[in-house]
């Protein structure tokens, strides 16, 4: 049994602000259109909200992400990296940042490279998962604002810790899933937990 706690922690919505970047895009660019307030994000998929609010609307929203510079010029969720650069100095922890590139990887991909580089230095570089699926990828936690991850892995090997964000609020998950509502929520105690859980293992 490893001794370590491996946490994988997402990037869009839980260390670099996807929808508050993605607000403040649209609104710069179609002023004139309506947009989703974020206290009024529902669901994953902001394409898919705004689609529903005008069917033209699901395109442009998508342009706005879509454009170069747009991941790279995201601005840091409050507390995310202090916090992640205190979960790497931690002993019998180990932590990966796992986050999964658009299908229009063209610049996404690199600007992700460039962000970790940028906000949180060449070690995290290092430590970089990007995969269009998470559940093949080996952890003890999965710090993550997506409410339903799935993929070719019907049981993961993490822990999903649902992580709060405007689109994901208002759900009532599972009784058994553990949320982190924000970084000054108490992460290190479900690291504690986890680093406990495993010990009772061996
Ligand atoms: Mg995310």
């Amino acid at each position: 049994m490893e001794p370590n706690v491996r946490v994988l922690v997402d990037m869009d919505g839980v260390l670099a602000d996807f929808e508050g970047g993605l607000l403040r895009g649209f609104r710069l660019r179609f002023p004139q259109d309506p947009y989703v307030a974020l206290e009024e994000r529902r669901g994953f998929s902001a394409r898919d909200q705004y689609g529903a609010l005008r069917p033209d609307l699901a395109e442009k929203v998508a342009s706005i992400y879509e454009t170069p510079g747009f991941f790279l010029e995201l601005e840091p969720i409050p507390g995310a990296l202090e916090a992640l650069q205190e979960m790497k100095r931690m002993k019998d922890t180990e932590v990966f940042i796992c986050t999964s590139p658009l299908q229009k990887y063209d610049y996404c991909a690199s600007e992700k490279y460039h962000w970790v580089d940028k906000h949180l230095g060449p070690e995290f570089v290092e430590r970089m998962i990007l995969t269009r699926d998470k559940t093949v990828v080996s952890g003890d936690l999965l710090i993550d604002d997506k409410d339903t991850i799935q993929g070719q892995e019907e049981n993961p090997s993490w822990e999903h810790i649902l992580f709060t964000c405007c689109h994901n609020q208002h759900l009532d998950p599972l009784p058994s899933k553990r949320r982190l509502n924000s970084w000054s929520d108490n992460w290190r105690a479900i690291l504690d937990s986890e680093r406990k859980a495993r010990l009772g293992q061996n």
